[in-house]
Order: C-alpha cells, then structure tokens, then sequence
C-alpha cells in the first residue's frame, strides 16, 4: 500500500513534473484509504478517482476529441503569454504518440459580440504547431463543427492533429443549443479527454455536455495530465495534507469566499486572514476599522467563522498590525503616503490597504511552521508597489519553505510570477475561478463528467 508523501520534490516543482501514472496512483491510493477513513463527500471523492489519458486504450487510428484550455492573452493577434498552450502540450503529445487523430477544441476570450477574427484561434494553430513540431490543421469554420470540420477530420491519418475554431463562435455553451454542440462535437471523435482546468466549473457544452454523448456510444472521457495535476494538487492536499495545513486567504471581499473560508477551516490547522477582507473580521471583534473595506452583512458570518475555528480548535490569524492611507491611490499603482497602526487602532478617516510589518512576520513564521500551505488572494493593495509588501513577504514565505505550497490562481498566481519565485512552489493553478470552487468542496461539472477509474 502506497501513500503519498506531499513532500516538494525537485520533480513536483516542475510543470508536468511528476509522473501521471504516480499522480494517479496516489490520488487512487490516498482517495481510496482517507475516503473510507474520514467518509469524503461522495460527488467530491469521486473527482479524486477518474480515469486519465493514460487509461485510453488502443488508441492507434482512434479520433480523440480534447477540450484545451487555449484561452491566451492576445494583442493586435499575436500571443503575449504561451503559457497555457505550453501546459497542453504533453497531452497532446502522448495522444501523438499513441498514433490518435487528435481532435483540439478550446474557448477564447468572452466573444461578447459574436464571432469575429480578433478572437479567432487562428494565432493558437499557429504557435502550437511550432511547439508540436509538426502541422495542426485549423478549421476556421465560425460554426465550429459541420462540414468544415467533418472533412478536416475524415483527412486525418494517425498522430494528426486538427484545432476546430473558437468554441464560443456557437453562442453561450450552456444554453439549449448547448446539446445540439454537444452531439456535434462527440460524432467527430472515438474518445473525450478534458485537459481545461480553467473551464472545468462550467457545465458547457464541451467540457460536460460532450461526454454524456461519447459515453452513449461506448467511448471513454477521461481527464488530461494538466487537469490531473490540478485535481491531484488541489483535492488531495486538501482533503490529505500533510500536517501542519495552513491557508491563506486574501483578497478584496469577504462575501467572494463565504465558502472557502468555512470549507478550508475544516481542512485546515491554521487560517490566515488577510487583505480587504480582513477588515470585515476585525469589525467582527469589536474593532474600529476606519475606512478600510468592510462587508456589514457578513459581520454575523465573520463571527460564526471565528466561533467555528474555537469549536474545532483551529487558529485563525488577522492581522496584528496594518499599513494605512488617508485614501485609496488613484490611480491604483500611484504614489501613496502610508503609516503602519497596531489593527486596533486604525483612525477614523484612514482605512487599512496592506497588512503591517509585524503582521508579515507573524504569517511568516505559520507559514515556516507548515507541510502543506494553499494561498488565494493578495494581503493587501498588491498592484501598487507600497502596499504590496505584506503580499510579497507571504510570497517569499511559500517560494522559501520546503512544504508542498499551492497557489490557487487569479491574483496570488500573477504575483508568484512577477517575483519569479514561480519554479519555488509545489503548484500554481491554472484557473482562478475553477481552484476557488474546488477549495470550496464544490463538484466541478468538467472534472465529474469523466468517468471513474475502474
Ligand atoms: P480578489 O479578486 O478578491 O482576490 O481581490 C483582489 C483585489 O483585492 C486586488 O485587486 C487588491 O488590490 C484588492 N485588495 C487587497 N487588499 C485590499 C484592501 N486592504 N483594501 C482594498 N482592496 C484590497
């Protein structure tokens, strides 16, 4: 019986660094012993445990359809940021490799005005061919499927590879015309693989509604090796962690994590507070906070949640001290002139933008004490370079200890890579919205709608 060790290794701080198969088996392990152990959420315990590309069998001449997440940032048509084309690519290869006709389909930017060249994934072919080495045939068809595609496909010979245009050119993926899409695009392939972590909380139509079709004729969904890591990372060392656990959570609102924070302070053995919506719970204690950002309608819930953390015997830390202005720099990076006040003693026309000095050591040194650390949310103004200091001392923290440390995306992922301290940590998710969901303890449509591992 293997269990798995969360422990950093050189491997695990590498994208794609850890085996699949090893991934899988830990998941397959850990999800198995701790499930029955501590009886996880049926729906929840279920994405732990999914079948992978690895589990598609003779592939050689297979079509398999893939959902990527090609969603990259674009100016005057050129890609700023390969990143995440990058990050589908060993998928991609391994399906290559077996010999599969392999199917690429992805969303691009909000396609608020309908279909237009500007977010086309034309430029995507282009550089993915480059990464691949070998032709992607793009079918710039704004139907998406059809005749276009149908014909691309049936001139497919083994290990090919074929992008179908940006799928949102079909209208909101949800809707009713939905299910039309979803047919569409499972009659082009065998198999389904979803790699788009970043699409996975969204019950669309190729990331969900496609696999109820390939399942009605006998083929296989599976999860890809970039959605395996995520799943792997996030679940399991959530639901497993090393211990001692520490989250950290920051941002601008308290109502943006309602969930989170309840969720995570079952999980977890230390909660951190900080940023905007620190402010919320210090009002909560009693404290006056100035001006900061304060959510008075979820003062009864910052209260249930400092209760609930004395009942299960959790710490929960806010900040001691904080970095104040007379106003909010306008514009945001501007210049700001700050003092640092204990947290109870911030004046009445000032308002809390970062935490303190004394604060950032304290976090520090939870952070130190830690095996397993997820962090989400800046710890105050961080886009402005005097008031991101609390953020960068808690980025520092992770990139410097040996626990396994995952980024949950959005905000706290762009500062790990504008330090550079990217390669220091465990994981960076890929997608903000979807790593919120699962650190809430949501089920991700993308993630269940694989099938299970036998
Ligand atoms: P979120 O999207 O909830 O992760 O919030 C990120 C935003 O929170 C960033 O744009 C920060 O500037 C903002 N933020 C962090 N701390 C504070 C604060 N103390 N007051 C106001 N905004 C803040």
């Amino acid at each position: 019986m293997e269990i798995c060790c969360w422990r950093k290794t050189r491997a695990a701080r590498r994208p794609g660094g850890i085996s699949p198969t090893r991934l899988m088996k830990c998941t397959e392990n850990a999800g198995s012993i701790f499930g029955h152990i501590f009886g996880l959420r049926k729906g929840y315990k279920d994405m732990l445990n999914k079948k992978t590309v690895d589990d598609l069998k003779d592939l050689k001449g297979k079509k398999v359809l893939v959902r990527c997440d090609f969603n990259v940032p674009l100016k005057n048509g050129v890609i700023t940021d390969e990143t995440r084309i990058v990050a589908a690519l060993p998928t991609i290869q391994k399906l290559i490799g077996e010999g599969a006709k392999v199917i690429l389909c992805s969303h691009l930017g909000k396609v608020k005005n309908g279909p237009n060249e500007g977010e086309s994934l034309a430029p995507v072919a282009v550089r993915l061919s480059e990464k691949l080495g070998k032709d992607v045939v793009f079918v710039s068809d704004y139907n998406v499927t059809g005749e276009a595609a149908d014909k691309a496909v049936a001139a497919m010979g083994d290990g090919d590879v074929v992008l179908l245009q940006n799928t949102r050119f079909r209208g909101k993926e949800e809707t009713k015309n939905g299910e039309e899409f979803s047919k569409e695009l499972a009659a082009l392939a065998d198999d389904y693989v979803c790699d788009a972590f970043g699409s996975s909380h969204r019950a669309h139509a190729s990331v969900e509604g496609v696999t109820k079709c390939i399942s009605a004729k006998g083929g296989v969904n599976a999860v890809g090796y970039l959605m395996q890591k995520e799943i792997d990372f996030l679940g399991n060392a959530v639901e497993n962690p090393v211990r001692p656990f520490v989250a950290i959570l920051g941002g601008a609102k308290v109502a943006d994590k309602l969930n989170v924070i309840s969720n995570l302070l079952e999980k977890c053995d230390t909660l951190i507070i900080g940023g905007g919506m620190a402010f919320t719970f210090l009002k909560a204690q009693g404290k006056g906070v100035g001006d900061s950002l304060v959510d008075d309608s979820k003062l009864d819930y910052c209260k249930e949640m400092m209760d609930k953390a004395n009942k299960l015997g959790k710490k929960l830390l806010l900040p001691i001290d904080t970095t104040i202005a007379a106003a909010f720099p306008d514009p945001i990076d501007g210049p700001v002139e700050v003092q640092v006040v204990s947290s109870d003693a911030i004046p009445d026309n000032m308002q809390g933008l970062d935490i303190g000095p004394k604060t950032a050591e304290l976090y520090g040194e939870a952070v130190k004490s830690a095996k397993t650390v997820v962090w989400n949310g800046p710890m105050g103004v961080f886009e402005n370079p005097v008031l991101a200091k609390g953020t960068i001392a808690v980025a520092k923290a992770l990139a410097e200890t040996e626990a396994t440390t995952i980024i949950g995306g959005g905000d706290s992922a762009a500062a790990m890579n504008q330090l550079g301290f990217a390669d220091k940590v465990s994981h960076i998710s890929t997608g903000g919205g979807a790593s919120l969901e699962f650190l809430e303890g949501k089920v991700l449509p993308g993630v269940a709608a694989a099938d299970d591992k036998e």
